[in-house]
């Protein structure tokens, strides 16, 4: 089966087909370049779920008919922001997206946030839309606390600084193995995958 990603972000895509891969599924993440590249979708619906189907629609009007798009929407919620920067986490520091100036930003508005007050959770929303309006959404969460410094090499966005809970290392540190084992997005494709699976099994 292939799910053709609403996203121009390499990360997202290669963290979906290792997540795939890992499952033993029998399914291929095409890339949206693959289509031309992902058409500007403006983020502004206020909801993960909202946001993740704007992004499915762009791109299902490059589609065949019959092929579904897989969107991702995610974010990191802070406790001690009231949820913030959530759906904004992508543009924290500004419109122009810019991931080092978000995870500095973060950095200093949680300067003086005590370490019993740094919890945060990560959300995942994956959301499928194919043909006739059909759309199935799937979300996974993965609780831990915020460092006050960033720390490790791998990942992105805000992995140097977010420490699953159960761990002492942050997402950066452990590595992706490690991270796609018991992240938001992980969570939320292991109900994909069980869907696909299901399905296999019905059709
Ligand atoms: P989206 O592309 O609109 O879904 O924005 C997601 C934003 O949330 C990213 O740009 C990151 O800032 C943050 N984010 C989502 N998932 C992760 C993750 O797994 N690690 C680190 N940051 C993430």
């Amino acid at each position: 089966m292939k799910l053709f990603l609403a996203s121009g972000n390499a990360h997202k895509a290669a963290e979906l087909q290792a997540l795939a891969l890992a499952g033993g599924l029998d399914v291929e993440i095409v890339s949206a370049r693959a289509v031309g590249g992902m058409p500007e979708v403006v983020e502004d619906t206020g909801t993960f779920v909202g946001n993740a189907r704007k992004k499915a629609l762009a791109l299902r009007t490059k589609l065949p008919t019959a092929a579904w798009a897989l969107a991702d929407d995610s974010g990191l919620c802070v406790d001690a922001l009231g949820g913030a920067p959530g759906v904004e986490s992508a543009y924290y520091a500004g419109p122009q997206g810019d991931a080092a100036a978000n995870l500095q930003k973060l950095v200093t508005v949680l300067r003086d946030v005590p370490d019993e007050r740094r919890v945060a959770h990560f959300v995942c929303v994956l959301l499928l839309r194919g043909p006739d309006g059909a759309e199935m959404i799937f979300e996974g969460r993965c609780v831990g606390r915020l460092q006050h410094e960033p720390r490790g090499g791998t990942g992105f966005g805000y992995d140097p600084l977010f420490v699953p809970a159960g761990q002492t290392l942050s997402f950066s540190e452990l590595g992706e193995a490690v991270k796609n084992g018991l992240s938001h997005r992980a969570r939320a494709w292991a109900l994909l995958a069980d869907w696909v699976r299901a399905g296999a099994t019905v059709r």
